[in-house]
């Protein structure tokens, strides 16, 4: 019987903020407004400022991506975010790569991201996963409505539905910040990855495993030599 794994994306495996990277590079490809861009940075400088939570910036971040892709073919983006993260590998932490062929041999692993579906699918393609849990841009006849139809900014206990049918012996979860909580607290080894200030407290609190990338395929190799 297979364990699961669960990685966040961004700060997690990859190392930056991909969603500012993709609408940028929509924004060059045509399909996002340039007047986005401004709105995007507001959202971001209010979050920084203290002015707006995680939550809210991302929920608001991810509204004004998806209104923009209004009446666009999924698959066209799709095949474009494949693209985009085929030519920026370099961006995926070493230790991604070196762990995935032992541990797929005993886990289904998952991709859990506030990002929008197309960009967990692209992940999950690239590295040949089990699936995903993300947020979702309503789609219609294959094309982009322009709506928010689900958001994992409010964190990510939403896994437990997946968790449920691997169990939770072995399981694995690695985050960078306070919204991977949620997931991290479900499962048997939760790896903190550069974590944020505030998951790094809570990480303390609990003793969760605290490490940098660097060390990931050490611990990693660890837990998977005592599963
Ligand atoms: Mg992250």
């Amino acid at each position: 019987m297979k364990k699961v794994a669960f990685f966040d994306l961004d700060k997690t495996i990859y190392n930056a903020h991909s969603f500012f990277q993709l609408v940028e590079h929509e924004i060059e490809q045509g399909r996002v407004k340039q007047k986005t861009w401004e709105k995007i940075q507001k959202i971001l400088s209010d979050h920084e400022s203290g002015g707006l939570s995680y939550s809210m910036a991302t929920n608001m971040l991810l509204k004004n991506f998806a209104l923009d892709l209004e009446g666009q073919k999924y698959t066209n983006l799709l095949e474009d975010v494949k693209e985009f993260f085929m030519k920026n590998l370099q961006n995926f932490y070493p230790y991604f790569k070196e762990i995935l062929p032992k541990l797929k041999k005993t886990h289904d692993i998952y991709i859990i991201t506030a990002n929008a579906q197309f960009v967990a699918e692209a992940i999950v393609d690239q590295f040949g996963l089990v699936g995903f849990v993300s947020s979702e841009f309503e789609v219609e006849k294959g094309l982009f409505t322009g709506k928010v139809l689900k958001s994992l900014a409010n964190g990510k206990s939403m896994v437990l539905g997946i968790l449920t049918k691997f169990g939770k012996s072995d399981s694995i979860a690695v985050g960078d910040s306070e919204n991977d909580i949620g997931m991290l607290e479900l499962v048997e080894f939760p790896i903190c990855i550069n974590p944020s200030e505030e998951l790094k407290n809570h990480a303390n609190k609990h003793n969760w495993i605290v490490i940098d990338p660097n060390q990931a395929t050490k611990t990693l190799n660890n837990i998977l030599d005592q599963a």
